[in-house]
C-alpha cells in the first residue's frame, strides 16, 4: 500500500501480490504421450514435489494455466492438442518436456509425427533431454515463473528458441528402407537379429554381431571418421 498525503494508491502492492499468486499457482495440464510423462510423473511425485511450487496438476484444461507437452506426438493427435489448448483460459503458457516434443527427434522424418509443437503452438519454454529428469523439468518451471513475472511487469522478454539438434539426431543411425546409403546386407543382417530371438541359444545377438557380415556391416556404418587413425611415420 503506498501512502500520499490524502490518497492511498494501493496498485503496485496488488499488483505485485497478483503476481506473487499467479506466480505460485501455475496450473498444469499434462499432455504427456511416451516416456517423457514418466519423468513427469516422477516430477509431480514426492522426491522432486512440484506441488510445493503450487504447481497442481489437474485433469481438464479449463482450470490450467500451463500445458506441458510431455512426449511425441503424432499428426493425427495435434488437432486434439491444439483444441486442448484452445480451450485453456487465458493467459496461458506451453513447455515443450523433452527432444520429441520440441523437434520430433528420432522420428521427425516419419511422415505420422509432428517435427516440434511449436509448429502449431506458442511454446514459451524448452526443456531439451531424452528425457529431461524432472529437476530439469523444474528448472524449465523456475524460467516459465521468471517469464510471467517479467510479462506482468511489462518488461520485454524474447521468446526462447528451440534448442538445436545435436548433428548425430538429424538422421537416423541406421539408414532406412529407401535410402540410397543403405547397405544391401542390413536387410539381411536385420532378418538373422530378428530371428535370433526366437530361436533363443542358436543364435544370439552377440553371434550376429560376431559374425563376418556383422563385423563387415559394422565397420561400414562406422564411416571412415570413425577408424583408427594410423600412427605417424
Ligand atoms: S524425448 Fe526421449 S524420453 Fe522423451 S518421449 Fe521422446 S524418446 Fe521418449
Amino acid at each position: 500500500m503506498e501512502r500520499m498525503p490524502g490518497l492511498d494508491v494501493a496498485t503496485t502492492s496488488v499488483d505485485k501480490l497478483l503476481t506473487w499468486g499467479f506466480n505460485n499457482s501455475l496450473w498444469i495440464f499434462p499432455m504427456a504421450t511416451s516416456c517423457c510423462g514418466i519423468e513427469f510423473m516422477a516430477a509431480a511425485a514426492s522426491r522432486v514435489d512440484l506441488d510445493r511450487m503450487g504447481t497442481i496438476v489437474r485433469g481438464t484444461p479449463r482450470q490450467c494455466d500451463v500445458m506441458v507437452v510431455a512426449g511425441t506426438i503424432t499428426v493425427k493427435m495435434a488437432p486434439r492438442v491444439k483444441k486442448l489448448w484452445d480451450q485453456m483460459p487465458e493467459p496461458k503458457w506451453c513447455i515443450a518436456m523433452g527432444s520429441c516434443a520440441i523437434s520430433g527427434d528420432f522420428y521427425r522424418d516419419i511422415y505420422s509425427v509432428v517435427p516440434g509443437i511449436d509448429t502449431f503452438l506458442p511454446v514459451d519454454v524448452y526443456v531439451p533431454g531424452c528425457p529431461p529428469n524432472p529437476e530439469e523439468l523444474m528448472h524449465g518451471l523456475l524460467r516459465l515463473q521468471e517469464k510471467v513475472r517479467a510479462v506482468r511487469a511489462g518488461e520485454w522478454r524474447e521468446r526462447e528458441v528451440r534448442p538445436p539438434t545435436p548433428e548425430h539426431l538429424r538422421k537416423p543411425s541406421i539408414p532406412r528402407m529407401g535410402d540410397p546409403s543403405r547397405p544391401p546386407e542390413l536387410s539381411e543382417l536385420q532378418t538373422l537379429s530378428a530371428g535370433s530371438l526366437s530361436r533363443g541359444a542358436d543364435l544370439n545377438l552377440v553371434q550376429v554381431r560376431e559374425s563376418k557380415l556383422g563385423k563387415e556391416l559394422a565397420a561400414r556404418l562406422a564411416g571412415p571418421e570413425d577408424e583408427p587413425e594410423k600412427e605417424a611415420g
